[in-house]
């Protein structure tokens, strides 16, 4: 059977192409490396969406208008983005969410303790799961062919950059047109190994990551293209969205509960006891995306998020309970960390917080004088036991280095898109994201660049299928 679009992933981004490719009227078929059961890459881990409005929309309240949102992008990517492609992801969250209730998409409002974004983000009921699998059916419904356990190896382009087949298994598919939609290299330890390198205390920092989403993103097609086609390329293999994780979450697939979320609440300390950034610089959520990229630069990439009682109840509980004493130097034996330097950061720390009005819920005035690092909001002294430690490594949940595009998410070859091979989601992220996050817009970067490659995709091979027509 002839296929028009072939879709290669099965997450978030790979299903909004399929789903418009076949609305579109093309044939589709999807290849999705993992088994069944594991289908929906990190996208199966997701909760929300971030999205712009003008005014209060359904689970959405007040406004988060377009110019708000580009300034937080802006904010936490230091400028390396694509302002023409970041505004076309903002306007697209605006108007995407009645088109996924109708592939099967409920939205709930934020449960309490959810990061504070009940005005930006729209959350998933049932979260990514019950997402990937309403647009699953949705998809069958619609006649899109879907394999399992088929990871494409390579593809296969002709002289003028157009696919022509991928190869999965010695197996050799051809289509009219295709749509990359396969994820990052995050599960790929060897590839972040060899990306972040030796640091200067000798150490290789990836040794020590944890993948907090699918093993199934190894990268290949990622390399295939950049090293054996020569697509453009976009963005730094270190650069990722790390989060910092309880130490004690599995290599793969800990997903949201081992995220450690009480940082701005306290102080982090390393090995050495020492602090090393300003814990409560930024809301949280604007934040945490920094986190996991500071513990690995500390030494054997670990640290430790430390709370008083005063923060229980102010924040996600994660799913481990912490280690727990009756005082400071009790809490220091029980990490392992040297007493006397831990307790005198502790003491330093406490005798440079200043009195103010804790708000949680704002950027408060409660801050630090006269110790380096600085904590500019939320600084209140840890002075009320019992105690509490969570040991923190760096959580990747995906990286930046991609596929460059343009606003009809064509992959590019020396400047020149492909007639038709698009490109879409986390393969793509980068030319948005050159560094940061803000929650929630991964899902937008993926439902905005899924659709316009599905669209475009199905239009490519549908206008080829027509030759095809004419020439017979
Ligand atoms: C724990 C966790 C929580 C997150 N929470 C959020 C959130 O709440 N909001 C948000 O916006 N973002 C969140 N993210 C980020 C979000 O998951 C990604 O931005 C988004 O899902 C990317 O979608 P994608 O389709 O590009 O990739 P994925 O969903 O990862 O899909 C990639 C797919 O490609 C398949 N694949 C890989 N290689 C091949 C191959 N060679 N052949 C065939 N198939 C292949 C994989 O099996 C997978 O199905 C979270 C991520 C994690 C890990």
């Amino acid at each position: 059977m002839s296929t028009d679009v072939l879709v290669i992933g099965g997450g978030n981004a790979a299903l909004c192409a399929a789903l418009m490719a076949a609305e579109a009227g093309a044939s589709v078929l999807l290849l999705e490396a993992s088994p069944r059961e594991w289908r929906g890459g990190n996208s199966q881990h997701t909760r929300n969406l971030r999205c712009m409005h003008d005014a209060p929309q359904d689970v959405l309240v007040d406004a988060y208008p377009e110019e708000e949102f580009w300034q937080d992008l802006l904010k936490v990517t230091g400028g390396l983005t694509d302002e023409h492609l970041a505004r076309l992801t903002i306007r697209a969250s605006s108007t995407c969410r009645d088109w996924m209730r109708k592939h099967g998409v409920h939205f709930q409002p934020p449960l309490s303790g959810a990061l504070h974004v009940a005005r930006t983000n729209a959350f998933f009921m049932g979260g990514g799961k019950a997402l990937v699998n309403a647009y699953y059916r949705s998809a069958e419904a619609l006649g899109v062919r879907v394999r399992y356990e088929a990871p494409v190896e390579r593809i296969e382009l002709d002289d003028e950059r157009r696919f022509v087949a991928a190869w999965v298994k010695g197996e050799r598919i051809t289509a009219r047109a295709c749509v990359l939609a396969a994820g990052g290299f995050e599960s790929n330890r060897e590839w972040l190994r060899e990306a972040w390198g030796r640091n200067e205390r000798g150490e290789w920092p990836a040794d020590n990551f944890l993948i907090r989403g699918t093993r199934f993103n190894q990268g290949v097609l990622l390399k295939h293209l950049l090293d054996d086609h020569g697509a453009d390329r976009i963005g730094d293999p270190t650069q990722a969205h790390m989060v910092a994780i309880d130490a004690r979450a599995p290599l793969y697939d800990g997903g949201i509960c081992t995220r450690i979320d009480c940082v701005s609440l306290g102080v982090v300390v390393n090995r050495h006891g020492e602090r090393f950034y300003d814990e409560g610089e930024d809301f949280w959520p604007k934040r945490y995306a920094i986190w996991g990229r500071l513990v690995a630069q500390q030494p054997e990439q670990i640290a430790y998020s430390i709370i008083d009682a005063k923060a229980i109840g102010r924040f996600m509980p994660p799913v481990f309970p912490g280690v727990t004493a009756a005082s400071l130097p009790e809490l220091a034996g029980k990490l392992g960390l040297d007493v006397g330097a831990f307790v005198r950061t502790l003491q330093d720390y406490n005798a440079a917080c200043r009195p103010g009005s804790f708000d949680h819920t704002k950027l408060d005035d409660c801050r630090t004088e006269g110790v380096a690092p600085a904590k500019t909001h939320w600084a209140r002294p840890i002075d009320t036991a019992p105690f509490y430690a969570y040991a923190v490594r760096p959580g990747v949940t995906f990286t930046y280095l991609g596929l460059r595009t343009d606003d009809t998410a064509a992959v590019r070859f020396g400047g020149t898109p492909s007639a038709n091979l698009f490109v879409a989601g986390e393969m793509m992220a980068g030319n948005v994201l050159g560094k940061g996050y803000t929650a929630g817009v991964g899902m937008s970067i993926g439902t905005a660049f899924g659709r316009i490659a599905g669209t475009n995709a199905a239009r490519a091979a549908l206008q080829q299928g027509v030759k095809e027509h004419a020439v017979a």
